[in-house]
């Protein structure tokens, strides 16, 4: 059975400044999932406020807004078999310290907030992202 989704993924600001694009893009493609849009865009604090709005009670909100305000990122509309949960996976866990070998966190984070890579957690919220950004 064919079960292909819709998900979305940003190049946080600390991967676009270090130029590694191109190589978590083919880590994506690699892997199976199609990039079918992408754009470099530099938001306002505003827009990351809203975008992250899940998290305003959280006590790094104002930081992780800051964060993802402070320089050009890239988003992209990826697709493929089960997209949400394969991007989940190819990412690794929120923290690099303890995201699995080979995943784009392990490979390029530096820290629980700058690393590298959002993804969505749902095909739900993936449909919100993805209206939020090319809608
Ligand atoms: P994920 O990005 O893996 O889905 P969350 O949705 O829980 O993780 O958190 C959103 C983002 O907020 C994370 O990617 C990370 O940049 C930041 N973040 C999460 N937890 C912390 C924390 N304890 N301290 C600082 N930043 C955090
Ligand atoms: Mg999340």
């Amino acid at each position: 059975m064919s079960n292909s989704e819709q998900t979305l993924s940003i190049i946080k600001p600390d991967a676009v400044e270090r130029n590694l694009e191109s190589n978590i893009v083919d880590i994506f493609t690699k892997s199976g999932l199609q990039i079918v849009n992408k754009k470099k865009i530099h938001i306002s604090k505003d827009e990351a406020s809203s975008f992250y709005e899940v998290h305003q009670s959280k006590p790094f909100f104002n930081d992780l807004c800051n964060y993802l305000s402070s320089g050009p990122i890239i988003v992209m509309i990826l697709k493929g078999e089960n997209a949400v949960k394969k991007n989940r996976e190819i990412m690794g866990s929120t923290d690099p310290k303890m995201a699995a070998p080979g995943t784009i966190r392990k490979l390029y984070g530096i820290s629980i907030d700058k690393n590298s890579v959002h993804g969505s957690d749902s095909l739900d919220n993936a449909k919100k992202e993805i209206k939020f950004f090319f809608e």
